[in-house]
């Protein structure tokens, strides 16, 4: 079953998320995104990459709406609808006691005929306590003690499990922290004793670490690093973690035992010394570090004097964000494109009518699906604003509606109608108010403006809502937001982003050509109603104004800001080194 995939070198690609399908609600937002996307064009590519994550049983949760506050459903799926247990089991010691770990086998199956297998970890086995059974079960539930034995079994276990099955690992590639006890477990393979120059002393390879790790960060800010007490995690690692004892260790060259112990002086060296930081650990074994902008690779750096952060642009996988519709023009007119996404500069062959009626499509399509999940039916001929993410203060989805009145005299002159989704953390309870404040400003603009709010923000409703809208609203406080990727997403159906600088925004716009850049409230509010909006409406000179902007989503942005670049560059910059 895995053999297809141990005939060569992979790099071992990890994340607390990874979005396979819709039918999987195993992700929470962009971080499991950009994983599939990025296993999904490594696929395309035939880039022998192979996927470790956690099965996340029970999902991340099923959103409902009911009189604008969020319930919260489980999402509980079954592996053995999508995948294939495989015969392997490891342990990692936790507290001192085995907690037994099993693997799924989920395959990535391209358009183009390449796969990619993902091990989905999994600890609900009968030979483990109840609770334990639970480590895998809910994506970023419970405390911080559930979630460090999550980042050890998928850290630890996951390394264990690709050793079980036999595959010849090149790199280990962290995206973000939460894998970062993968480099613990590889110093604790490759430790030893080497007497002859200190004596009674363990001996860690960190050179050999540093040069098979990779790291991938995500957070541009402190305080929103993974850490955990060292109380905490010496509790956990209970006897694996030691001043040091007489073990038997291996000899240089010997390969590590499976449960060889780690000092807990290495774990302060690598992980900072108050607490260990995932973010500090996930540097400290990694040779190559890169953020996922060029703005974010700036702010990190600063962040982490004396590392080099290198910049590699995120981008969404083409086939997978473009809609049905605007798949079946690019396969007429641009054969190849889902190789070679670059050739989307030739959109500028593609008739203008046949690329607006693409887009009439993809906008009754998202029409269609309001009508059905609100009752509300929305014009088809009506500039439609869209915006959907995680719902969480950073991301400021309320900035629109700072003036309401000014938007209800906007909308009186040029008509508007707001589409909107998202999820907000079980815990983010900010995040639930801004949910409950939209609804608010919905009913405000009643009779004025329709505002709708789609419950249940998924992959699938989320390619309806970057295709179906006219223009993609970003609004993050900057430098939060590290690439956003919603709005590429966008340019891959034609809709251009009215959006903060910052982010992958930073290289994307280019100001009236690919979308336009605001700052605050009032800009947006001005650039709507003096620039977007009649340019929409072709109230300017230049008739084919708003056609010559979705061109450019496409040709410049698209062609671009997509992950085959990106994995490009991954492949070149950071796993052939
Ligand atoms: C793309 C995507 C995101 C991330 O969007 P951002 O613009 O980065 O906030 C989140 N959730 C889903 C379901 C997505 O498809």
């Amino acid at each position: 079953m895995l053999d297809e995939f141990l005939n060569l070198p992979r790099v071992a690609y990890f994340s607390m998320e990874i979005a396979l399908r819709n039918e999987i609600p195993n992700y929470a937002g962009g971080l499991g995104v950009l994983a599939g996307d990025t296993l999904r064009s490594a696929a395309d590519l035939r880039l022998p990459l192979v996927g470790v994550t956690l099965v996340s049983r029970a999902g991340y949760f099923r959103q409902q709406i009911a009189d604008g506050g969020q319930l919260e459903r489980p999402a509980t799926w079954d592996p053995a609808r999508w995948g294939r247990q495989l015969d392997a089991k490891v342990a990692v010691r936790i507290e001192d006691r085995p907690v037994w770990v099993s693997v799924w086998l989920y395959v990535i199956e391209s358009r183009m005929g390449g796969r990619a297998p993902v091990l989905l970890l999994d600890t609900d086995l009968p030979e483990n306590r109840p609770d334990d059974r639970e480590i895998t079960h809910y994506l970023y539930g419970g405390d911080e003690v559930y979630r460090l034995k999550q980042e050890m079994v998928l850290g630890l276990g996951g390394v264990r499990i690709l050793q079980a099955l036999e595959f010849d690992i090149s790199a280990y590639h962290m995206n973000e922290g939460h894998s970062a006890l993968l480099g613990v477990e590889l110093l604790r393979r490759y430790a030893y004793r080497a007497e002859d120059v200190r004596p009674g002393e363990l001996a860690y390879d960190l050179p050999r670490v540093r040069d098979l790790c990779r790291f991938t960060t995500h957070t541009p800010v402190e305080a929103g690093h993974d850490r955990f007490p060292y109380e905490l995690v010496k509790r956990l690692f209970a006897s694996s973690v030691y001043g040091y004892d007489d073990r038997a260790l291996p000899k240089p060259g010997e390969p590590g035992t499976e449960h060889g112990p780690i000092e807990f002086s290495l774990l302060t060296s690598l992980g900072g010394p108050n607490d260990l930081n995932m973010t500090q650990l996930a540097l400290s074994v990694s040779d190559f570090v890169n953020g996922v902008a060029k703005r974010h690779a700036e702010v990190s750096a600063k962040m982490y004097p004396g590392y080099q952060v290198r910049a590699i642009t995120n981008g969404v996988h083409p086939n997978t964000w473009s809609a049905a519709s605007f798949r079946e023009l690019y396969d007429r007119f641009i054969p190849g494109w889902c190789h070679e996404p670059e050739l989307l500069v030739r959109v500028y062959g593609i008739p203008d009518a046949l690329l607006l009626a693409a887009h009439a499509q993809a906008k009754q399509s998202l029409i269609e699906r309001v009508r059905t999940l609100t009752g509300i039916t929305l014009e088809p001929g009506v500039a439609t604003l869209g915006f959907a993410r995680r719902m969480t203060a950073y991301k400021r989805p309320e900035l629109l509606f700072t003036d309401v009145e000014r938007l209800r005299k906007i909308a009186h002159e040029k008509p508007l109608q707001i589409v909107l989704a998202g999820k907000a953390h079980p815990h983010d309870e900010e995040g639930k108010r801004l949910i409950a404040r939209l609804h608010g400003h919905a009913r405000e603009l009643a009779g004025a403006i329709n505002v709708v709010y789609l419950p249940d923000y998924d992959l699938e409703l989320a390619l309806l809502l970057v295709a179906g809208a006219d223009i993609w609203l970003n609004t993050p406080l900057p430098p939060l937001e590290a690439s956003g990727t919603s709005g590429m997403k966008a340019a891959f159906n034609g809709v251009p982003s009215l959006s903060v600088m910052d982010g992958w925004w930073v290289e994307g716009c280019i100001e009236g050509v690919t979308g336009w850049a605001i700052e605050d409230a009032h800009s947006l509010y001005e650039k709507l109603e003096h620039t977007v909006l009649p340019l929409y409406y072709g109230y300017g000179d230049d008739a084919r104004g708003w056609v010559k902007v979705m061109q450019a989503t496409i040709g410049i942005n698209a062609a671009y800001f997509n992950s085959h670049r990106m994995m490009r560059r991954y492949a070149t910059e950071a796993y052939l080194r």
